[in-house]
């Protein structure tokens, strides 16, 4: 199936109660995160604004580096210690970043789920998984033991454990490492969190395990409704689960859109890039065609468009000096630079 058919016919099946929402259930606003290092500030990322709504899918994508990660550290009060975090972030009806830490602790545990790149950082080695799904949910749905053992059960069912209530008492290393990713996606889910974090949470895994994980996220989302920001590396994974994508590069968004418009006609030739070295199945076992050089330092970051020393086209001298600004190109899609409407 391609792409495209696979994207609207995902579209078609969100259920419509929670896909007619208009208000956004994590909104970012001109986010900047500074890390104090010893050799200075580094800028990882440097004003983003986006947002995604109840039974939405929001991909963050960009080369290692790019800030995808601490953005989502950074707006949902994650950011480490070092950090100096500007700009707003509302979570529902709440302004996350004007509120004091133990409360917004509360309502990330109350609203929002994560999956990281590796289980084993969620999970804790000594404890049967079971008891790991529930735990917070216990506490923050109130639930008693008994009660917290059959939703185990149901919630380790539901994100497709074979024999659940046989297997809610085993430990996470009598697990694979896909089947430990889902329990850790039944964790996410256990406070039926509004949004769901997915940070990389295939990069670890086998080629079919990805794809399994990949479909299981997307299948939840379109039971459940929640609102999930999916992060990778892999512009792939994202073309049949997003509804809007991101482009991050150099701790900026340079490319952002309906997933449609952004696949279809890239316009950053940043995005050009990484589309041209998406993995073809048909080509397996050939080099990738990778981009050309590295990301740009945070500690060093240019006052241009910090893809410039890549660029393939550098259409404009300007942009070695001058910070494009972000502009429409089509209905909610937005680029980085001096070429709107333009394909040099
Ligand atoms: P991504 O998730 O896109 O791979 P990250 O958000 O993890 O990237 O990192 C963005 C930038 O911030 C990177 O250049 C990284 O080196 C830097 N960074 C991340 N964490 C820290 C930290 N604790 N201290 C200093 N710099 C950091
Ligand atoms: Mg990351």
């Amino acid at each position: 199936m391609s792409d495209r058919t696979e994207r609207s016919e995902r579209r078609e099946s969100v259920p419509s109660q929670r896909r007619a929402s208009d208000r956004p259930v994590l909104s970012v606003e001109d986010l900047t995160v500074t890390v104090g290092t010893r050799r200075g500030p580094a800028h990882a990322v440097a004003g983003v604004s986006w947002q995604v709504r109840a039974g939405e899918t929001f991909a963050l994508v960009g080369e290692s580096g790019s800030g995808k990660s601490m953005t989502l550290l950074a707006a949902t009060g994650l950011a480490p210690r070092a950090a100096t975090v500007t700009g707003r972030v509302r979570l529902l009806d709440s302004e996350l970043t004007a509120l004091p830490e133990d409360r917004r602790r509360q309502l990330r545990g109350r609203h929002v789920g994560f999956v990281f790149q590796d289980p084993m950082t969620s999970l804790n080695p000594v404890l049967p998984v079971g008891r790991q799904v529930t735990e917070a949910a216990e506490a923050h749905l109130g639930l008693t033991r008994r009660a917290a053992r059959d939703r185990a059960v149901e919630l380790l069912d539901l994100v497709g454990i074979p024999s659940a209530a046989q297997r809610v008492d085993a430990y996470p290393h009598q697990f694979s490492g896909g089947m430990r990713q889902r329990v850790v996606i039944a964790m996410a889910l256990a406070c039926e969190p509004d949004l769901l974090i997915a940070d990389e949470p295939t990069t670890a895994l086998d080629v079919t395990t990805q794809a399994q994980i990949v479909e299981l996220v997307a299948d939840l989302q379109r039971r459940l409704g929640t609102a999930v920001v999916w992060v990778t590396h892999d512009l792939g994974v994202v073309a049949g689960i997003a509804d809007t994508v991101a482009v991050m590069y150099g701790g900026r968004i340079v490319e952002q859109g309906p997933v449609d418009a952004v696949f279809d006609t890239p316009t950053h030739p940043y995005t050009r890039a990484l589309l041209a070295a998406r993995p073809d199945p048909s080509r397996r076992g050939e080099d990738l065609v990778a981009i050309p050089g590295a990301p740009p330092s945070p500690l060093d970051l240019p006052a241009g468009c910090a893809f410039w020393p890549r660029c393939p086209v550098r259409a404009d001298p300007r942009c070695e000096h001058e910070l494009p600004p972000l502009t429409p190109v089509g209905d909610g899609h937005t680029v980085r630079t001096f070429y709107p409407g333009e394909t040099p």
